[in-house]
């Protein structure tokens, strides 16, 4: 169809059709006053602040809802539409409580600022007035409804994108509300607290407890950080008033979580300002902490590293570091630990997803999450199996619901009822741990009914007969047993997969690895190779992380057996360039990795270990064991932010800077590396890990140069090929994705287009596990089997020093 020809206030415009007023305007850069519009939910019209004149037409209309015409000439300032706003915005203030003085709200309200703006100080209205009681019942905001102008847009938020369905409107005429059911309190309503009602909501009637009294907005300063919880990496502006973070909200547009956040980043910054921070060097004497100077500290460090290593050997040490500390710090930690002489560097996090790690790199050759997290918004299809987003990675959770609202097709493979089921074409309530024998079957009725794409096959692939024969007894009749689903249900689900466009498939690492680990990973990179739907937009395998910054950390090399940027130790020109770069010989002996220090019954050879923003004893199961195995070390160094019940088992306890005290890169689950900046100042004796970590490489000897995290990356990017391109002055609002192999280069959005990281992709024949389904089902009755589980892998030291922890589901974080 033609391009629509039509002139706002006076100037030509031709937009496509279906182009509303308003957004003809906006392109024009004509602003319109609106309340109820928000560009992701579909026009309402409610509250008529939009109107224009449309010459010709006898009503003023809605410009959010009407269709730009051919030839259509309109006036968005005109005295009539003027009057029409005025009378709107007086009808408001009839029944708005005019506190402005005290309300939290003052300077970013947008009926004070039309109100402002269209010369309107009180109403010509008289009448009754709401008189609403406050909802106070939740520890995160207060819901002043009587502040409330009915837009909408946070009942749109809630129902399509968050998908939560915690309120809605309720009664009818002037006593129409916004609240949960029976308007019960919010805090027995299904909210999850993601604070995206709050972050819209044009008035003050849904407020942030977290803000009361302490700041207006033109006082506090914003920064931008990355989140420190999961592995999504979602950008948000912190608000920060006399060195004090006192506020959160999305960046808006980033390129991450758009304006989203969940409660985590919306709510779970406060541990910043814990009482509970360890703010001096801590020396344990006669079992009790004291407090030491830094010098005292990193004297009593060196003496007993060097004493140990002189007496065991460079192999009695071992560093264990952080999947939440930035690239630099990460970096820094293997390179301190490797030039010791000992490749004895890992991270304890490991045993909840070194096996996708595993599945993936052998399967693709590259252990990352394939395709962007926005991408999913645009497939036809998408498999949702072995997670819930919603809990583990709820912006990821948005996207999927928004693949859904776009038409895409939504298989749901998961034993519980999860949110996504409610929007889902397909539920497949699998028996728990039986997800391996259902991808299987998946993938015999795509080869079976020939839905395979075999140019696909043939040019990017090997092992495609192993598989096939792997897959003979998968039958949907065989898996139908196994799995307790039905069998025509398998069928339709594969079926739809396989004659997807574009299908991409959600999965969760940390569920995975209960699921059968690199099994399942592997299972479903067959899937996903078998229809093609691998190397293009919106389709791919996401398994992202449980930590903000596990890609990262993995990238920098907190591995036993590679280097930064994955180069084998094995590779004596690696191991020459980083003894070059390092000025330290690196051992060419793989190290122990943390699942072998942890699980090990006999008398370990590490006898000194330094653990960094990491807190083994108080997570997931054996928490005894590993107390144990580390009470039998010589010596032990914890640098955390918190006394955690790790750090109280050290000799030593360095002080570190938290995620908004500093400044560094994160890359997250889709690749991408970010600059987080500082927001505030740590407490006086407090400092980053990369910088504690460069001062004690120099009490070490080691002749460190670094002026700041800068320094630090441009040495990451000189070692490793993939981040070669990027550096911190490119680091704008975007990040980039690696592979980013130079200065021009934008990063990379999508991997293995056009041929995988490890030429063709390699399909194999994974076998289901019965006794893994029995494991399976103990632990589901233990805790839960779709979520994110804390208890085997985070150990929730942020968040249970955080408000999120008063959220029903903060055990997940
Ligand atoms: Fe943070 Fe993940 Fe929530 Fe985004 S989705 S706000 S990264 S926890």
């Amino acid at each position: 169809m033609s391009a629509i020809k039509l002139t706002i206030d006076g100037q030509e415009i031709e937009v496509a059709p279906g182009t509303t007023i308003l957004e003809a305007a906006r392109q024009l850069g004509i602003e319109i006053p609106t309340f109820c519009h928000d560009p992701e939910l579909p026009p309402n019209g409610a509250c008529r602040i939009c109107v224009v004149e449309v010459e010709k037409a006898r009503a003023l209309v809605a410009s959010c809802v009407a269709p730009a015409g051919p030839d259509m000439v309109v006036h968005t300032k005109s005295e009539r539409v003027i009057n029409a706003r005025k009378n709107n915005l007086s009808l408001m203030l009839a029944n708005h409580p005019l506190d402005c003085i005290t309300c939290e709200k003052t300077g970013s309200c947008k009926l004070q600022d039309y109100c402002y703006e269209y010369e309107v100080a009180s109403s010509e209205f008289v009448g009754e007035v709401k008189d609403l009681p406050y909802d106070d019942t939740n520890e995160f905001f207060l819901r002043d409804m009587n502040k409330c102008i009915l837009c909408g847009i946070c009942v749109g938020k809630c129902q399509q994108v968050v998908g939560a369905g915690a309120i809605d409107f309720t009664k009818r005429g002037f006593v129409t509300n916004v609240s949960p059911g029976f308007e019960d309190p919010i805090e027995d309503s299904s909210c999850v607290f993601c604070g995206m009602c709050i972050d819209n909501c044009p008035v003050g009637a849904l407020i942030p407890k977290y803000i009361f009294g302490k700041g207006r907005p033109w006082q506090t300063e914003a920064t931008r950080v990355v989140c420190p919880y999961c592995s999504l990496g979602c950008n948000i502006n912190l608000h920060v008033k006399d060195n004090e973070v006192i506020g959160a909200a999305p960046v808006e547009n980033s390129p991450v979580n758009r304006d989203h956040l969940c409660v985590k980043g919306k709510f779970g910054w406060d541990f910043v300002h814990s009482r509970d921070r360890v703010t001096a060097p801590l020396v344990k004497t006669n079992g009790t902490f004291v407090e030491v100077t830094w010098e005292e500290a990193l004297d009593y460090i060196v003496d007993n590293i060097r004493d140990i290593q002189g007496r065991y050997g460079a192999d009695s040490l071992m560093g264990l570091s952080s999947p939440k500390a930035s690239n630099e710090d990460n970096y820094l930690f293997q390179k301190l630990i490797r030039s010791l002489g000992t490749n004895n560097v890992d991270s304890y996090t490991r045993h909840c997803h070194a096996s996708s790690v595993d599945g993936m790199m052998e399967a693709f050759g590259n252990a990352a999450t394939t395709n962007t997290i926005e991408e999913v918004a645009g497939t036809d299809a998408v498999l949702v199996i072995g997670g819930n987003p919603a809990e583990s990675h709820p912006v990821l959770d948005y996207r999927v619901r928004e693949a859904a609202r776009n038409g895409a097709s939504l298989i749901v493979a998961n034993p519980d009822m999860i949110g996504l089921v409610d929007v889902a074409d397909y539920d497949l309530p699998l028996k728990p741990g039986t997800e391996v024998a259902l991808v299987n079957g998946l993938a015999n009725v795509i080869i079976s009914e020939g839905l395979h794409d075999e140019a696909f096959i043939k040019e990017r692939t090997e092992g495609f007969d192993q598989l096939k024969k792997g897959l003979e007894k998968y039958t949907p009749q065989y898996v139908a047993e196994i799995t307790g689903l039905d069998q025509e249900d398998i069928k339709d689900a594969a079926r739809r997969y396989a004659s997807a466009e574009k299908a991409a498939i959600v999965s969760d690492a940390a569920v995975c690895e209960q699921s059968g680990g690199e099994g399942l990973v592997k299972a479903l990179a067959n899937l996903a190779m078998l229809t093609g739907n691998v190397g293009k937009e919106s389709a791919g395998l996401y398994v992202p992380y449980g930590e903000n910054n596990l890609q990262g950390s993995a990238d920098m090399g907190i591995l036993p057996n590679v280097l930064t940027g994955y180069q084998h130790l094995k590779d004596k020109e690696v191991r020459d360039k980083f003894s070059e770069a390092w000025g330290v010989k690196i051992s060419d002996k793989p190290g122990l990795n943390a699942s072998e220090f942890f699980e090990n019954d006999k008398d370990t050879a590490v006898k000194a270990m330094y653990i960094m923003g990491e807190n083994p004893v108080g997570c997931g199961e054996d928490q005894e064991k590993k107390a144990e195995l580390l009470k039998k070390l010589d010596f032990l160094v914890v640098q955390d932010i918190f006394m955690t019940e790790t750090a109280s088992l050290a000799d030593v306890v360095l002080p570190a800077a938290a995620f908004a005290e500093k400044l560094g890169t994160y890359t997250n689950s889709e690749r991408r590396v970010q600059l987080s900046q500082p927001a505030v100042e740590p407490p006086d004796e407090v400092f980053p890990d990369w910088a504690i970590l460069v001062e004690l490489a120099e009490w070490l000897g080691f002749e460190w140069d670094y002026a700041g995290p800068e320094d630090v990356f441009a040495e990451i990017a000189s070692l490793n090929h993939d981040y070669k391109g990027i550096g911190y002055r490119r680091l704008s609002e975007q990040g980039l994705q690696w592979p980013c192999t130079d200065e021009k280069d934008q990063g990379t959005k999508v991997l293995h287009q056009d041929s995988f990281s490890r030429g063709k992709g390699l399909f194999s024949a994974v076998e289901y596990d019965p006794e893994l389904a029995a494991k399976r089902e103990e632990h589901a009755a233990a805790c839960c089997t779709s979520g994110y589980h804390s208890c085997q892998c985070l150990s929730e030291s942020m968040s249970k020093r955080s408000v999120i922890s008063a959220f029903k589901n903060g055990c997940c974080v």
